[in-house]
Parts: structure tokens; C-alpha cells; sequence
């Protein structure tokens, strides 16, 4: 898997608060479900283990409701720059609480933040890009939807920032750089070593 590999992501499977186990789906995922956390970026608890200590103490939930949790306020070094840590807290194929009736075939990402007061930094709108493309290579969802946009959380304010601005994101689709090509000619019969080096014009005599 593409999204296990980057180097932002933690693996906290198994070590958030937790009281029970989600299923298994039933359906494969079509949607990848984006939401905020309705709390500020920077607050304490703004993070995976706070959201698994509320989806398990407060609502009742066997673990925390994402499988994936962008958090901006850990922010790692990586090779690529700094990015945002990225928790991946349940097996994809959970199905865990997040959207209701379309749990089964949802894939709950979560970036943590109040996004109707906080801004995007760069570090998080990376994070969000690479995962994104890591779970398109990777065949997890086929669609990317906000919380809002399924059925019925049209009343919800989730996710409340541009989830398709931030798969563009520049660093996700900086072109690599082409390669020149070789200057590389077949020798044809017929050819001397005087002839081809006159072919590129450089030749002296
Ligand atoms: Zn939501």
C-alpha cells in the first residue's frame, strides 16, 4: 500500500482509546469521506488520541470514528519537507462511525481543526495531498466527498475547507523533471566514423 509508506504516517492501530472493535464492512469503499474536527488546530485534544477518547467516552463508540487523522499541530520532518503527522487509527477495512447509513462503503478522514476560523498551512495541505494520491494508487475510494455532501449531513458544517483545492496541491504535482534525451546514434551500414561525426555538425576537418 502507497499510504503506508509515507513518511508523515504513524500506524497508532491497536493504541487509541478503544472499547470494543468495529466490524468488518460489508462493502468494498467508494467514498473517501473528508471532515474537520470542529476543533481548533492548536487546542489540546486537537489531535487523534483526543478525538478517540471522545468518540469512546463520550458517544459511546467502540474507537475512534476515522481510519485516518491529519493533525496539524504535530508536524514531522520529512525528506520531502515538513508535513503534517498523519494517524492511521483503524484497518481500512473497518467500518467505522462517521457518516451513518453510508459507513459501510466510507472512508472517514478527519483534518483536525475548526476550519470555519482556522486556515490551511502548507505542512496539512501536503499531508492531505499525498494521502489523497496515495489512496487513489492505491484503489482505497473511488469518489472524495465531504461530509456534508452525503446523504443526510447537508446541515452538517463538515468539512468547511476545499478538499479539491488541497489535492492540488503544489507539491503533489511538481512535474518531474524530464530528462534530455541521449545523444545516442545507431550506426547504419555504410557509415564511417567520419561520416557520423560530421552528422551532428560539430565535426572539424
Ligand atoms: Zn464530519
Amino acid at each position: 500500500m502507497n499510504f503506508s509508506k509515507l513518511p508523515q504516517l504513524v500506524d497508532m492501530r491497536g493504541e487509541l482509546k478503544s472499547k470494543g472493535t468495529y466490524s468488518k464492512r460489508s462493502k468494498s469503499i467508494t467514498y473517501r469521506v473528508w471532515h474537520h474536527s470542529l476543533t481548533k488546530k492548536y487546542l489540546a485534544g486537537s489531535d487523534a488520541a483526543g478525538f478517540a477518547g471522545y468518540h469512546v467516552n463520550t458517544l459511546g463508540w467502540p474507537g475512534i470514528g476515522y481510519t485516518f487523522i491529519i493533525e496539524p499541530k504535530n508536524v514531522i520532518n520529512t525528506p520531502n519537507g515538513k508535513r503534517a503527522r498523519i494517524v492511521y487509527a483503524n484497518d481500512i477495512d473497518r467500518r467505522t462511525y462517521h457518516v451513518g447509513n453510508s459507513n459501510q462503503f466510507s472512508l472517514g478522514i478527519c483534518v483536525a481543526g475548526d476550519y470555519r476560523y482556522d486556515t490551511m498551512d502548507e505542512a496539512t495541505l501536503a499531508s492531505i495531498a499525498e494521502l489523497h494520491a496515495a489512496l487513489v494508487k492505491d484503489g482505497v475510494g473511488k469518489y472524495d466527498k465531504a461530509h456534508n455532501e452525503m446523504p443526510g449531513y447537508s446541515w452538517k458544517a463538515c468539512c468547511q475547507y476545499n478538499y479539491r483545492d488541497a489535492f492540488d496541491w503544489k507539491g503533489s504535482k511538481t512535474p518531474v523533471k524530464p530528462q534530455p534525451a541521449p545523444d545516442v546514434y545507431t550506426i547504419q551500414e555504410g557509415d564511417t566514423l567520419w561520416s557520423i561525426a560530421h552528422k551532428d555538425g560539430t565535426g572539424g576537418v
